[in-house]
């Protein structure tokens, strides 16, 4: 064949691009001075750089991830990480076939959490990643509630009424995930002055319809830790006494990789008989990117045959318990390496000076005088305060003028019974170091300064919550 004078790709596949672009620099492209298309495919196509540049240059508005006080998720991580996961972002994780070594991995972190997490039995263990503890905690109660079908049922017994028992501590997402899987939702109301839930209020919900607890450890509103060992307690009593076996799932996302490291003398986990799931989010305090969860069973025996799926349109007998089916691999990657990078060592070092710089904001912020500190990083590594005085400026007040310093602080008035305190709540993660804390100490005390000759009341409203 000869085809010597035909060129290689056929010529009007590339698109006649904007010509303008091979001649002037990107920021002489025609695109920065036209409105970049919003609502329909471009009919042309764009230099990569002038793509690159106006895409991330409009970010540029938005908040910086180092200031951001709100999230508890990573947003930095070592740049031998950075390559490991560019060199694999186009791995699909469900091709486990193709990418044996992606699966593997994902293994091993299943294994190293399993016994990080003192399963008695890790031979019988068995968990999966997920996008987040999201997606990680509706696959649990998605087991829980079809376990409990299945037995109600071979029992001659209704179970067209299941229903959890939990906190308003919990996160959005239980509410979720029991709207989606349509189970009836025992919520506890707060206490006006204790923050979590504990073992005689979650007593008085159980009955022969729970198919599950849920504890926390690690609230979203004041970072506190659910008593689960209590809990445990009173629900291996009442399976002792009645023979009700109710399972615990414990709520892990942010505490189930601070405890292991912090605290390992607190009993939260596997080492509880009634503990049957964990959820964790690896891009917590996993200090991994945004992307990955972990949903762990004491005991595989636990996940309902009935939930498990099979294909084989990748040519290959493909076994699935998960929500998605195509995804990102290389978050697993980066969840292995920080666990063999870091070792218990490195975590524990770095969970530990996240959380005295925590104890160092929280004393800086009650000296101001003006603050009562809730949470100053007794287990985990955050400040939670409020104003004594809301008269005259409001805890909502106090953020906007942080926010003009750049600082994302989010205040909000916590869930009821307890919805008549407002607070400041501040994660500190690893990029938040001494010198900020003495920074953002500044930076309130001047606030308020401001607040108190300009304001006489509060102008700021305040999140609620609808649980
Ligand atoms: C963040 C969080 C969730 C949701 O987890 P994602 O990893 O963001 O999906 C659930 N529960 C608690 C306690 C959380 O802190």
């Amino acid at each position: 064949m000869s085809s010597a004078s035909k060129p290689l790709i056929a010529e009007d596949t590339y698109m006649k691009a904007d010509t303008s672009s091979a001649v002037s620099p990107t920021f002489g492209s025609r695109y920065l001075t036209e409105p970049l298309p919003r609502n329909t495919i471009p009919e042309k196509s764009m230099d990569p750089k002038a793509a690159y540049h106006l895409i991330h240059d409009e970010l540029q508005l938005q908040g910086n991830p180092v200031l951001n006080m709100a999230t508890f998720c990573t947003s930095v991580m070592d740049e031998e990480c950075n390559r490991l996961i560019s060199e694999n972002l186009g791995v699909n994780y469900i091709d486990t076939e193709v990418y044996r070594g992606n699966l593997e991995i994902q293994n091993r972190c299943v294994n190293i959490l399993i016994n990080l997490f003192n399963a008695p039995e890790p031979e019988k263990a068995w968990g999966i990643e997920c996008i987040g503890s999201s997606e990680a905690l509706i696959l649990a109660m998605l087991t829980h509630k079809r376990r409990w079908q299945e037995k109600r049922k071979a029992e001659g017994k209704p179970y067209d009424k299941p229903n959890i028992v939990l906190g308003n501590d919990v996160h959005l997402t239980w509410v979720k995930g029991a709207i989606f899987l349509e189970v009836e939702q025992r919520m506890i109301p707060l206490h006006p002055d204790r923050f979590t839930i504990n073992a005689e209020e979650v007593m008085e919900q159980v009955d022969e319809n729970t198919i599950m607890v849920v504890g926390v450890l690690g609230t979203s509103y004041t970072f506190d830790y659910d008593p689960i060992k209590e809990i445990n307690d009173a629900l291996v009593d009442l399976k002792n006494r009645t023979g009700l076996d109710v399972p615990l799932h414990v709520d892990g996302a942010s505490g189930a990789f601070i405890a292991p490291f912090l605290n390992p003398e607190i009993e939260w986990d596997f080492r509880l008989e009634q503990v049957r799931t964990i959820n964790a989010s690896g891009h917590k305090y996993g200090l991994v990117y945004p992307g990955i969860g972990w949903a762990i069973w004491r005991d595989e025996k636990d996940i309902p045959k009935s939930l498990v799926t099979e294909t084989n349109v990748l040519g290959f007998v493909e076994r699935s318990f998960s929500l998605n089916f195509s995804r990102g691999g290389a978050m697993i990657l980066a969840q292995y390496y920080n666990f063999i990078r870091l070792g218990r060592e490195g975590y524990t070092r770095i969970q530990n000076a996240m959380r005295e710089n925590a104890r160092y904001l929280a004393k800086g912020i009650a000296e101001i005088g003006k603050f009562d500190v809730l949470n100053g990083g007794e287990f985990t590594p955050s400040c939670i305060s409020k104003l004594k005085d809301e008269s005259r400026y409001n805890a909502a007040d106090l953020v906007a003028a942080l926010a003009q310093k750049g600082w994302t602080i989010p205040a909000f008035s916590l869930p009821a019974n307890a919805d008549h305190v407002n607070v400041m709540r501040m994660n500190v993660r690893e990029q938040f170091s001494r010198d900020m804390a003495d920074i953002l100490i500044g930076d309130i005390k001047q606030a308020i300064d401001k607040l108190e000759t300009t304001h006489s009341k509060p102008h700021g409203t305040l999140g609620t919550h609808h649980h």
